[in-house]
Order: C-alpha cells, then sequence, then structure tokens
C-alpha cells in the first residue's frame, strides 16, 4: 500500500502582489481535486493510523490512503479549505508554526503577511476533527543553522504545542522542507514519530518515517495532470 501525502499551503485566489504565487491554490480548484481524489477511489487518513499500520497493523481501509496537509496555519484554511473537507467528511493536519500563533508570516518577510490561525480557533477546530503537528517554532531551515538550535525549533515547539492542544503533536514537516540526515535524527530525539518534506513522491511501507514525501499540487495543474502524477507514482515509481 502506497501512501500519498499533499501539501498545501494557502486556499485562496492568489493576489496580486503574492510573491510566490506557487503557495497558492483557488477554492474551485481545491474543489475539484477533492472531488477528483474520491472519485479515483482516495480516502483521507490521519498520520496516526498510517504508522499504526507501518508498525505491523493492519490494512483496515478499503480505498487508498492520502494525508492532506497544510504548512503555516493561514486562516484561509478555515475559510476556504476545512469547509470544503467537511462537506466530504475528509480530514486535514494543519502544521503550525509554535512562536506565530494568532500572527503572520513573518519568517517570509518578502512575501505579502497573511493571518495565521490563533490559539482559540485552533482548539475549535481540533474539536472538529482537523489533526494540527509542528513546523517550528519560527520556520527557520532546520539544516542550515546549528545542531542546538535545530532541537530548539524541534522540542520547544512540540511543548508549546502541547500545551495548546493538550498532547504535544507527533509529526513534524521541515520548514521550507529543509532537512538532513542529521535533522531527521533530530527531529526522532525530540519525541516526534514521523516528520514530512516535500519531494514530489508517494511513500511506501519502507519509506523513513522521519523523511516522509508529499507531493504539491500547483496552482497551475490540472485534474489530468494531478491524475497523471498520482498514476505514475502509484505504478512505476520505485520510491
Ligand atoms: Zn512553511
Amino acid at each position: 500500500m502506497k501512501l500519498t501525502i499533499l501539501m498545501y499551503h494557502k486556499i485562496d485566489e492568489v493576489p496580486p502582489d503574492a510573491r510566490y504565487p506557487g503557495n497558492y491554490v483557488s477554492p474551485d480548484q481545491f474543489a475539484q481535486q477533492l472531488d477528483a481524489l474520491l472519485e479515483w477511489g482516495y480516502q483521507t487518513i490521519t498520520f496516526e493510523e498510517w504508522l499504526r499500520y507501518r508498525s505491523g497493523g493492519s490494512w483496515r481501509f478499503r480505498a487508498r490512503p492520502v494525508i492532506i496537509t497544510f504548512d503555516d496555519g493561514y486562516t484561509c484554511f478555515d475559510r476556504n479549505a476545512w469547509p470544503a473537507l467537511r462537506q466530504r467528511d475528509m480530514t486535514a493536519t494543519v502544521f503550525l508554526v509554535a512562536g506565530q500563533i494568532g500572527g503572520t508570516n513573518a519568517w517570509d518577510s518578502d512575501e505579502r503577511q497573511e493571518p495565521l490561525l490563533d490559539a482559540k480557533r485552533i482548539r475549535e477546530l481540533q474539536n472538529e476533527g482537523v489533526r494540527f503537528g509542528s513546523h517550528s517554532l519560527t520556520h527557520v531551515p532546520l539544516a542550515r543553522v546549528p545542531e542546538r538550535h535545530a532541537m530548539r525549533e524541534l522540542s520547544e515547539s512540540r511543548s508549546q504545542l502541547g500545551d495548546l492542544l493538550d498532547a504535544p503533536p507527533d509529526v513534524f514537516a521541515f520548514p521550507f522542507s529543509n532537512q538532513s540526515a542529521d535533522v531527521r535524527r533530530l527531529a526522532r530525539e525530540a519525541g516526534y514519530l514521523a516528520a514530512v518534506r516535500g519531494g514530489g513522491r508517494m511513500n511506501a511501507r519502507r519509506t523513513d518515517p522521519y523523511g516522509l514525501r508529499r507531493i504539491k499540487p500547483e496552482p497551475d495543474m490540472t485534474i489530468a495532470r494531478l491524475r497523471r502524477v498520482l498514476f505514475f507514482e502509484r505504478y512505476f515509481s520505485l520510491s
């Protein structure tokens, strides 16, 4: 069984002054992608369910598994993505920057600043079924900072989010998908059970759980193109 993990950032129309339009998918496109995934036999699962299967559990899903993830925790997730997911009985995992709860994408100083989910709304969304993971404390590229700094980003974000969510998160998303063997080891030492990067591939049962790969639907990706990517990965890739 191969696991597909999709990576989104903002579900919104691309503003004219966006510096990185590749991080936007329009609400219409997103809804079409969800409908297509359901039509192709995909079912959203949680990281917990994948990890249980991976450690020897049996496969109890009737469909192709997909985890839908959102990096950074923008409020447009709440406005545009979560209603579309809920309507279809689908789940999602949102990776939060612990030091910017209720703030903005301050780490992207050259990008337009967008609001991030605040603590109250995060707790409400958790009660509604959204899963949350850590996306570090300040969104620094972990493989490019000293090891002590990287460890602080991993462990302090985990404990701060643990206070917010009543349990420390099990999954970490590497900021900028920047990682290395050392950083993957630190993620394990900090107590995470899994971590995700980019990479554009699906995952096999043997894939390193601290280097899970994600496929990023780009704003210009048609449904036909998404179908080709998923088909190729499922049947021809050796990942
Ligand atoms: Zn990010």
